[in-house]
């Protein structure tokens, strides 16, 4: 094992991974941030290539390439808050410790399985390019696997069958996508079997909930009439079934194993719980300096999978009045919440408590941070969606009382935008814009590799 000395401001705040709102804690300090997983629903079908998305961290954060910064690619294992050292293991096996004076986690989430039996090991989640490759793979071999002779009609229609569960934005953008890439490239290729080919989204409550109700009702009309079977119910062990090729599932997000093993109090959802200026919590332990530290255990909230609730984060706030923060240790993203004002799971909450973060901690660098800092104030900007074809549905403003909300083509138009000027780099941002343009000319392949 190696230890790895006391680190400066930007190695203190690098140690726990590298998402989307790591790479803006050192923002302030430069960088781009990079919403590639955004288009996950757009490779899975190749209307635009995994590679052209994926952006080294160092391209996001060029400060890393700096002698004095480091970056591990490393899993973290374990945080111990007594010693200030992060446990960290690399691929191949070689465990380190990296010492730190402020930490922030911003580990993600994970898509959320409800405890089902069978998800895990018969679906296919959709979180990042990984997940999108495998789904275009598995997509190619159904298309493929449907044609060969002597496969019965039921198993034909089987693997020619894609289920959808949640309709939420990921899940409607994939459909939308779907649907599209069978409507416009399939049937070049086949016309009988395109026709065969069903997608089908099973949602238990509202079609992208989130939306203005007008939005919802446009989305489902855009969807049926491409051919989407929108189906409303919940996928439990009844005894019914729907047979598919591939299913893919995208029913919101929870914790991960290691956010639940870390000695921290957590929400009943198992998110870390910060207070309103993103400091990780704890049941007061005193030292005699009057500092309040985790004294090593796993903290109130779930520690295991099946101890996380499904009850909303904010009911259980009475439990929890008299946490107080742990010294020096941060939490931002999807990995945290505050218990009295949960926020979704949205790369623009990451991003706005990155550049937050940045701000307070950078101030207490420059000594500047004797008083208390102000709250972290979320804006949400707006949410979108595309449904397929040229089509996507767009609102600003608060998502309660939204400003501006419409679909069609300008919002479709907005879309891509909005999106290919927020990608990481200039070079991602030409390859994105590449593929479009390869995909209007020529459509998409169906090649797998
Ligand atoms: C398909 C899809 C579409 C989305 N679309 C939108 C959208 O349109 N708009 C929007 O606002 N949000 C969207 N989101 C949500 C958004 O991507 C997340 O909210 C955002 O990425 C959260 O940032 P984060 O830094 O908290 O976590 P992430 O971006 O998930 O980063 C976490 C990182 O931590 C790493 N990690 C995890 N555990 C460890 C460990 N133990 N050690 C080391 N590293 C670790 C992970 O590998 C990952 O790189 C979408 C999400 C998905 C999956």
């Amino acid at each position: 094992m190696r230890r790895l000395g006391r680190q400066t401001l930007l190695r203190q705040l690098a140690a726990a991974e590298g998402g989307f709102a790591s790479s803006l804690i050192t923002r302030q300090l430069h960088t781009t941030p990079s919403d590639a997983v955004k288009m996950a629903a757009s490779t899975c079908v190749g209307t635009v290539e995994s590679r052209s998305v994926t952006v080294p961290i160092v391209d996001i954060q060029p400060a890393l390439k700096q002698p004095q910064n480091f970056y591990y690619a490393a899993a973290c294992k374990a945080i111990h808050p007594e010693d200030k050292l992060v446990e960290c293991c690399s691929e191949d096996g070689l465990r380190f410790f990296v010492q730190y004076d402020q930490l922030c986690i911003s580990t993600g989430s994970q898509g959320s399985t409800f405890g089902i039996p069978g998800v895990e090991q018969h679906t296919n989640f959709l979180r990042d390019a990984s997940h999108s490759t495998h789904i275009r793979e598995k997509l190619v071999d159904c298309w493929n696997a449907a044609n060969i002779p002597g496969r019965s009609p039921l198993e034909r229609d089987r693997l020619l069958h894609v289920v959808i569960v949640g309709g939420g934005p990921t899940g409607v953008e994939v459909a939308g996508e779907l649907a599209d890439f069978v409507d416009r490239d399939l049937r070049k290729i086949d016309p009988g079997r395109a026709r065969d080919m069903r997608v089908t989204i099973i949602e238990a409550n509202e079609l992208l909930g989130s939306f203005d109700a007008s939005l919802r009702e446009y989305t489902a009309r855009k969807l049926t009439k491409a051919g989407v079977q929108l189906v409303k119910g919940v996928v439990k062990e009844d005894g019914s079934v729907l047979p598919y090729g591939l299913c893919i599932w995208s029913t919101g997000v929870g914790p991960t194993p290691f956010v639940l093993s870390l000695p921290f109090a957590k929400t009943p959802r198992g998110r870390l719980a910060v207070d309103d200026r993103l400091r990780v919590l704890m049941p007061p332990k005193l030292r005699p300096d009057g500092h309040v530290w985790a004294d090593g255990e796993k903290g109130p909230g779930p520690k295991t999978m099946k101890e996380v609730s499904m009850k909303q984060d904010e009911e259980d706030t009475d439990q929890h009045r008299d946490w107080q923060p742990v010294g020096g240790i941060y939490a931002l993203g999807d990995c945290c919440a505050q218990a009295e004002n949960p926020l979704p799971a949205l790369a623009q909450v990451a991003e706005q408590q990155g550049k937050y973060l940045a701000r307070v901690l950078n101030a207490q660098a420059w000594s500047l941070g004797a008083a208390e800092p102000e709250p972290f104030q979320y804006r949400h900007l707006g949410s979108m969606a595309s449904i397929g074809g040229t089509s996507a549905v767009l609102e600003l403003g608060d998502a309660k009382k939204p400003l501006v909300s419409w679909g069609g083509f300008t919002s479709w138009v907005a879309w891509r935008s909005a999106y290919l000027t927020r990608l990481g780099t200039l070079k991602h941002r030409a390859y994105v814009a590449g593929d479009w343009t390869l995909t209007l000319l020529f459509g998409r392949d169906i090649s797998r590799w």
